[in-house]
């Protein structure tokens, strides 16, 4: 029986055919004045995006490449960094600015929960530190941090906040400059559309200033030097040509599709998922006042990982499993970037089946009845 392949993992998300026939183009030298004109367009249409008057540069590299460049750029040995840990990608920030030498104190929230602001409050009063580092979508678990309460401490006790927004910028409304962000990171390969290899940073002037004046020992991710080739609409090394073209068909699709009506679909997408889930009577990993609008994590008194690889087989969906202390334990759908109603249905129904196939009990259609009635109502309440 014909199966299709359909990738529902949080990141690599789906890419759309107009995006990749972008890649087809030929390519252009990327000294010419042609490439600095297209890449001055682009620029604005990812300022857009950041919703930030900052120059956002692109890093050919994945999303890891922005968050060591924005970290190795700011961070000298012996500066003190926090770090706020939900999850596996909040725990990459403390392991990077250990690499490069910072005294790392680290908040940790249990996974599938948020942060304890009190606690991150009381610790920037009493300790001047350098750098703030946070992730607003934790993939790992499903949840989203608040990013504008750290903004507000930052700005009253001095520090750069680095923020992670690799799998929510493009799907979720990041407002970096209203916020205080003074790094903003993404990537391309979630809500972007796009495959895997580049990654996006937005530089506040109060960033630029630390890392024009810092001694790092970085190269390639120097973003000393990208800031300085981008001030002339170039980069400091070949970027991958074919990749910003993809970028630039994945920016006009967001931005004619409305970044209102963007935001509005991931939220909706999320609340039918949601609702879909707990009318399986399986249990979301975060609570819905933090869940996130681009990756649902849920788990329940069944084989997830059995479920999992029927997905794959019978429908072709393929879903993403647990992290590290949360391998085998949760699924996680992505519902990011190219996605629609049709293929949310399309994996709750899926879903449903498998469930039942390995003896857990449902009642077919329960879960797509509760996404159509979100759908249907245009909202969860
Ligand atoms: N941060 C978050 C929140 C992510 O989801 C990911 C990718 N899963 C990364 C960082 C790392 O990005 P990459 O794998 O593109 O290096």
């Amino acid at each position: 029986m014909l199966v299709k392949n359909r990738l529902l993992i949080p990141g690599p998300s789906q890419v759309p055919p107009e995006v990749n026939a972008a890649m087809a183009r030929p390519i252009i030298g990327h000294r010419s004045g042609d490439f600095a004109k297209f890449h001055e367009e682009l620029a604005k249409k990812l300022k857009q995006i950041f919703q930030t008057e900052n120059e956002v540069v692109i890093l050919t590299g994945s999303g890891t490449a922005a968050m060591e460049a924005s970290v190795s750029s700011v961070v000298n040995p012996g500066d003190e960094v926090l770090c706020i840990v939900t999850g596996k990608f909040g725990e990459r920030f403390a392991e990077l600015a250990k690499v490069y030498g910072a005294n790392v104190t680290v908040v940790e929230a249990k996974w599938g929960e948020t942060y304890d602001l009190d606690t991150v409050t009381k610790l920037i009063q009493e300790k001047k530190f350098k750098l703030v580092c946070a992730t607003h979508n934790e993939t790992s678990t499903g949840v989203t941090n608040n990013i504008p309460a750290l903004g507000d401490l930052c700005r009253k006790y001095d520090a750069l906040l680095l923020v992670d927004a690799v799998s929510s910028m493009g799907g979720m409304d990041i407002k970096t400059d209203e916020w205080n962000v003074d790094l903003m990171v993404s990537g391309s390969q979630k809500a972007f559309m796009l495959p895997p290899g580049l990654s996006f940073v937005s530089i506040s002037p109060k960033a630029l200033e630390v890392i024009n004046n810092n001694d790092s020992t970085n190269y390639y991710l120097s973003l000393k030097k990208a800031k300085k080739s981008q001030d002339k609409w170039s980069t400091p090394y070949t970027p991958n040509v074919s990749l910003f073209y993809a970028l630039d068909e994945a920016c006009n699709m967001i931005l004619k599709e409305g970044l209102d009506t963007v935001f509005m679909r991931h939220k909706l997408l999320a609340e039918a998922c949601q609702e879909a889930v707990k009318a399986l009577g399986l249990n979301l990993l975060a609570k819905e006042e933090i869940s996130s609008y681009t990756v649902t994590a849920f788990t329940g008194n069944v084989d997830t990982e059995a479920v999992r690889s029927l997905l794959k087989k019978k429908f072709g969906f393929a879903v993403a499993g647990g992290q590290d202390s949360l391998k085998g334990k949760i699924i996680r759908i992505g519902h990011m970037g190219y996605m629609d109603f049709a293929d949310l249905f399309g994996v709750i129904a899926a879903l449903e089946l498998c469930l039942k196939e390995v003896g857990y009990p449902v009642e077919l259609g329960k879960g797509v009845g509760a996404a159509m009635d979100v759908f249907y109502r245009g909202g969860r309440d």
